[in-house]
């Protein structure tokens, strides 16, 4: 049997909708076989994931979705198979939620001086206990009526390089390399057909990661034959997934699309 197998999905532990088992429950009805659920900078959806796979028969894989800078761009890994409980991965994964909460309140002061009236308070109601996120400023925006779509919001406000984008917490892709190696994980470059340059990717390469996300929403079949190739010519993995947030930003359907074979997955495995 071949399996499908998506590796990126996010849960409402990120900027996800869904609770991990109405995540499972919708991966099933989709006919995939194995997941990952890989919330930013958030394993809270792992342990849960294992807890529901018996019942759910659904095979689980530990995943996390990490940031990273290079130069002015945030480029995001994903980890997979790591020891979600390797306390120095833990410490960084808490260190990194408070950072993204200290951002919000940055963006939020941003809106503010745009004469925007947007409270943290409006935010962090959509985050609950879940990694904060830009999603989630854009939905209180909406939710507050101060503003009309979520893709706007993006464009005009928060988006890379407008009026009210701020940076995450700096950190090197080698460190977050390093840190999901150190947990016993691989780690893949990220849908790098989102704005990611040749250098960029190159450079990503150098600093070691395991793998590259061939399949990714965002990639035309020219884009998945392109990494495809350049995972070939470097010995890397390869991975896919839909990158689903349970359907708020018109993804309702991609659960079941982006997915590899279970066979492919054992290549992930046997690196290991
Ligand atoms: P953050 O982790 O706070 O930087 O938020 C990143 C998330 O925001 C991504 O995973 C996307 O879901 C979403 N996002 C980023 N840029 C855009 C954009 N231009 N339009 C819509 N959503 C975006
Ligand atoms: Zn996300
Ligand atoms: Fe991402
Ligand atoms: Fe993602």
């Amino acid at each position: 049997m071949a399996g499908k197998v998506d590796l990126h999905m996010h849960t409402i532990h990120s900027d996800g909708t869904l609770t991990t088992r109405e995540l499972m429950e919708r991966a099933r009805k989709a006919g995939l076989t194995t997941i990952s659920i890989t919330d930013h900078d958030n394993t809270t959806a792992i342990r849960e994931a294992l807890d529901l796979s018996e019942e759910m028969g659904l095979g689980v894989v530990p995943g996390v979705e990490l940031s990273a800078s290079v130069g002015e761009y945030d480029v995001h890994l994903l980890g997979y198979f790591f020891d979600y409980t390797h306390p120095p991965l833990l410490d960084y994964l808490s260190f990194h939620r408070q950072e993204r909460v200290k951002r919000a309140e940055r963006i939020v002061e941003k809106l503010n001086g745009l004469n925007i009236p947007l409270r943290i308070e409006a935010v962090m109601e959509q985050a609950g206990n879940g990694a904060v996120g830009r999603p989630h400023i854009a939905n209180a925006l909406l939710e507050e009526g101060l503003a009309d779509s979520y893709q706007e919001v993006f464009l005009k406000y928060i988006g890379f390089g407008k009026p009210a984008y701020e940076k995450k917490y700096q950190v090197t892709p080698r460190e977050a390399i390093e840190l999901i190696a150190e947990a016993g994980g691989v780690s893949f470059i990220a849908h790098p057909g989102n704005a990611l340059d040749e250098e960029t990717l190159n450079e990503l390469i150098r600093e070691g990661v395991d793998g590259i996300e061939v399949i990714h929403p965002s990639h035309s079949p020219e884009r998945v034959a392109h990494y495809k190739g350049i995972a070939d010519e470097y010995f890397l993995l390869t991975s896919g997934g839909s990158d689903f947030h349970g359907g708020r930003k018109n993804d309702g359907d991609l659960l079941g699309k982006y997915t590899i074979s279970e066979e492919e997955l054992d290549v992930i495995r046997r690196r290991l």
